[in-house]
């Protein structure tokens, strides 16, 4: 069954084939880390060409009105919302995922005063935990307890990625969220790994972050987004209390007074050209309907456990369900593994110590690029291709 033609077979057929013309996606390239760095979508040069020689070039600072720059974070934060689940006048787009974090859980903290530990997660993607330790550090006593201990009753906040970034692994979002809630603590979720790979709901969660460059596909450092619920947005605190979050920034009073709803969580300049490299990626998302890429996704990571079989230790769960749109695998000398891979044309990443990371973004991959990819996976390490001394050196970027 699981030749190459019935892969094409699959690709004839699915209800996604098209959105693949839209992404600029060099020949001959097997591109699985768009859960590192998404495709470009052909609609993005335009539109960053759009925003840089007319707006900028012919309008000079007059785009922050005339453009509509100044409401771009609140405008894209509306049509992000969707995605996660949110309403409109929910979610602020701007800076990075990591500043995104200090912000959530500050607010968290500040929300939660009478408790004075923040539970994170150790294996998550080390920047929410070196957050966590920096603002305990700053707060001075105030514990970052790890996951693992199970322990939520004295917790003010606990911080959790909805899939892991390692082994692609996935939580069950309501019923961790409830279960946080019920121990009275508040519940951040961090959405890197799972916007634009699944349908999110954060509907029920207190506060949820992200970033867009993944599979959202809008760039290299592209801004990140910060979701409060809404029963919290009068009380929520920014303490990263910059101008863009004032009641009036034009007024340029001397005292910080709060604006209303989610644009007291701006804090300064929007990066207007990444804005709109952002704009254009979600022109892309407005179509998609987000369960058929959920059931390609659970469709192509399963293929590809299928045809790598037993060549390489599965670090996924093995239940599609139960996984994000990646697959990890072990390996002792994974990094050149993953050297001689994408020297043949097939880019997964490396994550240290010895994982090797595939991410299936379902607009752009196709049943046939998971064939080809697990056959040269397979004649790689069969071959032993990945001895060779070329792979060994370690790039800057693994
Ligand atoms: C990718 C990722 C980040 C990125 O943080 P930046 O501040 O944008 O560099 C943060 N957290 C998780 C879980 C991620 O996967």
């Amino acid at each position: 069954m699981l030749d190459r033609n019935h892969c094409l077979a699959l690709d004839a057929a699915d209800p996604l084939r098209a959105f693949r013309e839209e992404f600029v996606l060099p020949e001959g390239v097997v591109y699985l880390v768009g859960n590192s760095l998404g495709a470009l979508p052909r609609g993005t040069s335009e539109r960053v060409r759009r925003t840089v020689e007319d707006e900028w070039g012919g309008r000079l600072v007059g785009g922050w009105n005339q453009a509509g720059w100044y409401e771009m974070p609140l405008r894209l934060g509306d049509r992000l919302a969707p995605l996660i689940g949110a309403g409109p006048g929910q979610v602020v787009v701007g800076n990075t995922t990591s500043i995104a974090i200090f912000q959530a859980l500050a607010a968290a903290l500040r929300l939660r005063q009478d408790r004075r530990v923040i539970v994170s997660d150790a294996s998550n993607f080390p920047t929410d935990h070196y957050v966590a330790q920096g603002l305990a550090r700053l707060l001075g006593g105030y514990e970052v307890r790890d996951v693992s201990e199970g322990r939520f009753d004295d917790a003010a906040v606990v911080l959790l990625s909805e899939v892991d970034y390692r082994t692609g692994a996935r939580r069950d979002v309501p019923a961790v969220t409830a279960a946080v809630q019920a121990a009275g603590a508040l519940m951040i979720w961090d959405l890197c790994h799972s916007v634009g790979a699944l349908q999110v709901d954060v509907s029920q969660a207190d506060l949820a972050v992200g970033c867009t460059y993944k599979y959202l596909n809008a760039g290299p450092g592209a801004p990140a987004f910060l979701y409060v619920n809404p029963r919290h947005h009068d009380t929520a605190e920014n303490v990263l209390s910059g101008w863009h979050g004032h009641a009036e920034p034009f007024a340029f009073e001397a005292g910080y007074r709060p604006a209303e709803g989610i644009r007291r969580f701006a804090v300064s300049t929007p990066h207007i050209v990444s804005f709109a490299a952002l704009d254009a990626a979600l022109d892309v998302w407005e179509r998609v309907p987000m369960d058929q890429v959920r059931a390609k996704s659970k469709a192509l990571t399963s293929l590809f456990v299928d045809l790598v079989g037993d060549a390489l230790e599965l670090v996924s769960p093995a239940d599609a369900e139960e996984r994000g749109s990646q697959v990890s695998f072990r390996h002792p000398d994974g990094y050149p593994v993953m050297r001689a891979l994408i020297d043949r044309g097939v880019h997964g990443d490396f994550r240290a110590p010895d994982v090797l990371r595939f991410g299936f973004a379902p607009l752009y991959i196709r049943y046939a690029d998971v064939y080809d990819a697990a056959a040269t996976l397979r004649e790689v390490l069969d071959k032993e291709l990945w001895r060779d001394e070329r792979y060994a050196q370690r790039l800057a970027v693994t």
